[in-house]
């Protein structure tokens, strides 16, 4: 048995989240990789659990002390995936489970080409994205500008990716991405 590393990429607002919180607790058996972001943290959210919030100033000294096996600057945070979590997971066959946006998706597919399987959570459209991100007020309006901004880029490259789900119906999108990562992981 080897390890395996599955990274969901979406746009925010597409509803991974939504997606991801099921199948973390149907699969159990995946590791979740714990980013560190310079984000501030929302509302439901927990430190470790979620994401490392750490500050501007640590981050840098984390890039500059190379702890990050790729990190990007994602609406004008941080957020980065430890070097020492994926080597350990490496090394101990763990099945991972990553959440990245397209520069970290580009990046792992450089470092590790076919060993990162990348599946593509679509929303149906711009503007049931934008529907979505206002209904979960968690944004203010100039941040959800951006995002549906940066949605439009990141749907310019979903054929670069292994899989795309389509996130319509949520019960239907669950079903297909829990069977896939079920595929990928026989
Ligand atoms: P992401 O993590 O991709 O930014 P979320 O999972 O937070 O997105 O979803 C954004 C909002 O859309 C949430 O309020 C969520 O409840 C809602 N949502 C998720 N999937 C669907 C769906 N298939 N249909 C309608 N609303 C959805
Ligand atoms: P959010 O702030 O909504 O949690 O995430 C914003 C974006 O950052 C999402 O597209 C998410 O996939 C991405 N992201 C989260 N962690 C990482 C990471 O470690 N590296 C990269 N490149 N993107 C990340």
């Amino acid at each position: 048995m080897s390890h395996k590393m599955i990274v969901i990429c979406a746009p925010s607002g597409a509803g991974k989240s939504t997606l991801l919180t099921r199948l973390k607790k149907d699969h159990p058996e995946l590791v979740w990789s714990v980013s560190c972001t310079t984000r501030p943290i929302r509302k439901g959210e927990d430190h470790g659990k979620d994401y490392f919030f750490i500050k501007k100033e640590s981050f840098e000294k984390q890039i500059a002390d190379q702890e990050f096996v790729e990190w990007a600057q994602v609406h004008s945070n941080y957020y980065g995936t430890s070097k020492r979590f994926v080597n350990e997971g490496i090394e101990k066959n763990w099945k991972m489970l990553f959440d990245l946006d397209v520069q970290g998706v580009d990046s792992m597919k450089k470092i590790y080409g076919e060993g990162a399987v990348v599946i593509f959570i679509e929303p149906p459209s711009i503007e049931e994205l934008e529907k979505r991100l206002r209904s979960r007020g968690t944004d203010i309006e100039e941040v959800i500008l951006e995002r549906v901004k940066n949605a439009r880029r990141e749907l310019l490259r979903k054929n670069d990716f292994d899989h795309v789900v389509l996130n319509d119906d949520v019960e239907r999108a669950y079903k297909e991405l829990k069977a896939l990562v079920e595929r990928i992981l026989a």
